[in-house]
């Protein structure tokens, strides 16, 4: 069984504000690049790529080699996993994909949604209620949006769960979206934005895919499709 990874496109830039939710995340196809207009968006430092009306989200060539970001000091006892998890993660991305991670730890104590300093921000989330365990953006978020919350009970319940889950979770940072959502799962698990192009054949074991849609990823690392998406999001 083949499998995909998405880059995100989006109709609109509107869209993107429901992008904020984990539950999207994305993907794309090799894009030729005759079909595609750069154009800076948002910020001066980030530029979305469009094909007709649609807007695909990755990363520019200045900004992907910038991914900064604080682990803020909340965690408390628990940082210490959060650090190691992002690490592995992180390296993990770069080993396939053409982007750097750089961890900017002097900005822990002050990891919050005003903090410049740091192009995203990994934060708790205490509510017991929540119902996500991670929770990510992607690019072309406004500043205040650019944070992954994970959530502090399932870090204490599953604290060997975090590789997996940062990887899930950064993998929505560089752009990419959920595996299931492609079409070729015959599992029911639509998402309410539907645009994307696959990067590669639908992926059961890719790191995207939620296991209660079909996904087939026991290992908690990258798949083989998920590394060549990687690889061509971010030649
Ligand atoms: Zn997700």
């Amino acid at each position: 069984m083949k499998l995909i990874l998405f880059l995100i496109l989006f109709a609109t830039l509107l869209a993107s504000q429901a992008f904020a939710s984990e539950i999207d995340c994305g993907t794309i196809e090799p894009i030729e690049a005759n079909r595609i207009n750069y154009r800076s968006l948002i910020e001066p430092n980030l530029i979305l790529a469009m094909t007709d009306e649609r807007v695909l989200k990755v990363w520019n060539d200045n900004q992907r080699f910038d991914l900064t970001y604080c682990i803020s000091d909340e965690f408390k006892d628990l940082k210490e996993r959060i650090v190691e998890a992002t690490d592995f993660a992180t390296q993990e991305w770069m080993r396939y994909a053409n982007v750097r991670f750089i961890y900017k730890n002097d900005e822990d104590g002050n990891c919050n949604h005003k903090n410049t300093n740091v192009l995203f921000r990994i934060q708790i989330k205490k509510n017991r209620r929540t119902k996500y365990r991670g929770r990510a953006f992607f690019p072309g978020e406004v500043q205040e949006k650019r944070r992954v919350y994970l959530k502090k009970k399932h870090i204490e319940d599953h604290p060997r769960d975090m590789e997996r889950l940062m990887l899930h979770e950064l993998g929505h940072v560089l752009g990419f979206r959920h595996e299931h959502i492609h079409e070729d799962n015959p599992e029911v698990c639509d998402e309410k934005i539907p645009d994307f192009e696959p990067l590669t054949d639908y992926d059961q074991f890719s790191i995207m895919h939620y296991m209660q849609c079909g996904g087939k990823n026991r290992t908690g690392r990258l798949s083989n499709f998920d590394k060549e998406g990687a690889e061509k999001a971010y030649p």
